[in-house]
């Protein structure tokens, strides 16, 4: 008890400064209150958000960790839609009472940074703890730890005969890639599409494409073995630009003179420059990595006079309650096969995740706090 407040105490792992490495400790959580849940963490994706959330100096520590799933162990008197036992993925925190969440889009919520990236809860303070001085929360769920303590606005049922390991990465980074085929771009069957970049982003995007039965879907990336699994996850063609000399002139020879969408995942400003251009009259470009600075870049001649949009876009534009189960729909039904992406590693080894992860070894590294 601190002050009153019941505590859980639970193991996190902390990043406790610059440059630093992962260390597991004893910290306390909050116990929810009327609007929140405890959730046992069962697994965590690691997404490049986590490495994006140590440069924007937040407090130290933080207890990063954003893409959760696992069960239910106590519900708050206000949370009508979950219980407990229920198996749950967490996604983003939003305030429910802005314009944008009232307006059905928490996805645009005017406060996302400052609750997802302001090292506190969705109500704007923190859950976590360590000797009684306060640790920075990421994403309203910090979940690489063994629990959380989370608003249940955020947190999705799910069903029970599908791997929480499989679920966890549903969360953030493979709605981010899917979610932008399949909310925003909403693709015909006789359309085309191009992906830059084959990590787990990506390769959402290109089984999404799949889903949408894309006529084309066109992967580019540097390393052979992503774009043999890119065509085992449904492209239609891989370019290997680490081979060809001009990537641009090889996809317009390659697609006849360009595709109608296209979806940049690498940040490389060079990239999204062949992104857009590669993109016919009146094509959508999606930049979806925070960052990639196009030197000489002529919006009037590239964007305007080929009545192309330039679209950005938060979590594939996805509301997690609805997005979510469809989804773990399309993975029952072998044709969202993403455990083909995914390589598993115990909490303890979360080291040698985030270094298989920074190396390109895994695609997509899962961490697996407990068997249940
Ligand atoms: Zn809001
Ligand atoms: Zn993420």
């Amino acid at each position: 008890m601190i002050g009153g407040i019941s505590m859980k105490e639970m193991r996190a792992a902390l990043y406790k400064e610059d440059n630093g490495e992962y260390i597991i400790e004893n910290v306390e959580l909050i116990e929810p209150n009327a609007n929140e849940v405890l959730v046992k963490v069962i697994a965590s994706g690691m997404c490049h958000t986590d490495e994006f959330g140590k440069g924007i100096g937040l407090p130290l520590p933080i207890v990063f960790g954003h893409e959760g799933a696992g069960i239910v162990e106590k519900v708050g008197e206000n949370v009508k839609d979950i219980e407990v036992g229920d198996h749950v993925a967490f996604s983003y925190a939003y305030c429910g009472y802005c314009k944008n969440c009232i307006s059905g889009m928490p996805q645009y919520c005017e406060h996302f940074n400052d609750i997802n990236f302001g090292g506190v809860g969705a109500d704007g303070k923190t859950k976590l703890f360590q000797n009684g001085k306060p640790l920075s929360m990421f994403f309203g769920q910090s979940s690489f730890a063994t629990y959380s303590t989370i608003n249940a606005s955020s947190v999705v049922k799910v069903d029970k005969d599908v791997d929480l390991s499989i679920i966890a990465p549903m969360s953030c980074g493979i709605q981010t890639g899917a979610g932008a085929v399949l909310n925003t771009l909403k693709p015909s069957m006789d359309e085309s599409i191009v992906v830059f970049g084959c990590g787990a982003v990506g390769m959402s995007a290109i089984m999404a494409s799949k889903v949408a039965r894309c006529k084309r879907i066109i992967a580019v990336a540097r390393k052979e073995k992503d774009l043999i699994l890119a065509k085992e996850l449904g492209a239609t063609d891989v370019v290997d630009s680490s081979k060809v000399e001009n990537v641009a002139e090889t996809l317009k020879e390659l697609t006849n003179g360009g595709v109608d969408y296209a979806i940049d995942t690498t940040g490389n400003g060079n990239m999204i420059l062949n992104a857009i251009k590669l993109t016919k009259y009146n094509g959508t470009i999606i930049p979806l990595a925070p960052s990639g600075v196009i030197e000489n870049f002529n919006i009037g001649q590239d964007v305007l006079m080929e009545m192309r949009t330039i679209k950005g876009i938060n979590q594939g534009d996805s509301i997690p309650k609805v997005f979510i189960p469809r989804l773990v729909r399309l993975y029952k039904e072998g044709l969202f096969p993403l455990d083909k992406i995914i390589t598993k590693y115990s909490f303890d080894d979360i080291g040698k995740a985030k270094e298989d992860k920074d190396t390109g070894k895994c695609i997509k590294a899962v961490l697996v706090m407990s068997d249940k």
